[in-house]
């Protein structure tokens, strides 16, 4: 894998290989009182955020520093990008400077693309941490990381994912990974927060949350994305609640092994009720814990080159000296 750019296209053997070696790392970290692993030692990762974020941004950092990369972080309202420069040149020195990987978000879909493409030459790797409203893959990836583990598998689940699709790179890249790793989506919105095509996109669609959850294995609450929104799309958060909200009545609803996914941030009360969240059937701080294993496993495929050992095995070849890197 040279970039991740979105789960769009992403084939069945790569995103299983990715979700595979999470798993693994996960298994090889956990209880471990130093989680440190030499995989990426001498490489250099550098986040660069246009948007605000909290859990991605600070995950990859963690991912990196677990598997010794070197991390920068670097936002756009303390950088060069505040004095006027532009994506195309800030990427050029980042790439000069040394980043092995420029984990990007930006406001524009399409973004990471462009920046792949300045980079081609460079040999520096990009992930796409959100772009718009167009993809969002790693989300994806600890989303079915998640769902994997608690269902024990993907084919033949089906999923409903809830809100506001319209403006989701969540919802976009789960469409691509859930359907390519065979489970079935439903998406529930109402008719103004659907993109123009939805009907040509591999899943079904309803009006009705109600009439849906009798029937899923899980279901995913996407945020309300007010700052993308110009206009009414719906009359008000109340009704926008009370039609398409996780309330407690409604979760009964929901089989008894089902699960409850956010990607966060969560507004609570508005598209899950509080006590829905927190409850056991919610996987929602799991995601969180596995997108770290899940961008661990991203940068691996991508940084750790052909003489480099497996990462599992290099995990296992450590505890056999019983040291940490
Ligand atoms: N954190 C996710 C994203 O960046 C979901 C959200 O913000 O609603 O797309």
């Amino acid at each position: 894998m040279r970039h991740l750019l979105g789960t769009e296209g992403l084939d069945v053997d790569t995103a299983t290989a990715v979700l595979d070696t999470a798993d693994e790392l996960k298994r090889t970290l956990l209880g471990r009182e130093v989680r440190k692993l030499p995989t990426l030692r001498g490489r250099t990762v550098v986040t660069l955020f246009y948007e605000n974020s909290t859990r991605t941004r600070v995950s990859f950092e963690i991912a990196g520093k677990w598997m010794s990369a070197d991390v920068v972080n670097v936002s756009a309202s303390s950088s060069s990008v505040g004095k006027g420069e532009s994506l195309r040149d800030t990427a050029l020195t980042l790439a000069a400077a040394g980043a092995d990987c420029v984990v990007v978000r930006h406001p524009a879909s399409g973004a990471a693309h462009r920046l792949a493409c300045w980079l081609e030459d460079n040999g520096t790797s990009v992930v796409n941490a959100g772009d718009g409203t167009h993809e969002h893959p790693t989300q994806a990836l600890l989303d079915a990381a998640t769902l994997r583990e608690r269902l024990g598998g993907l084919t033949g689940r089906r999923v409903a994912i809830v809100g506001d699709v319209l403006h989701s790179r969540v919802a976009r890249s789960n469409v691509h990974l859930l359907t390519t790793l065979g489970a079935e989506v439903v998406l529930v919105a109402p008719p103004t927060l659907l993109p123009v095509g939805v009907g040509e996109w591999p899943v079904t669609v309803s009006h009705q949350l109600d009439a849906e959850l009798p029937a899923v294995d899980a279901v995913m609450m996407l945020r309300v994305q007010a700052e993308r929104m110009h206009g009414g799309f719906f009359p008000s958060a109340r009704e926008y609640s009370i039609s398409y909200g996780l309330s407690q009545a409604r979760q009964r609803l929901l089989p008894e092994h089902a699960v409850v996914l956010h990607p966060g941030p969560m507004l609570r009360g508005m598209e899950i009720a509080s006590s829905v969240a927190d409850a056991a059937s919610a996987a929602i701080t799991e995601q969180v814990r596995n997108g770290v294993h899940v961008r661990m496993a991203v940068l691996y495929h991508l940084l750790a080159g052909d003489n480099t050992a497996d990462a599992a095995d290099a995990a296992t070849a450590q505890r056999a000296h019983g040291g940490e890197a």
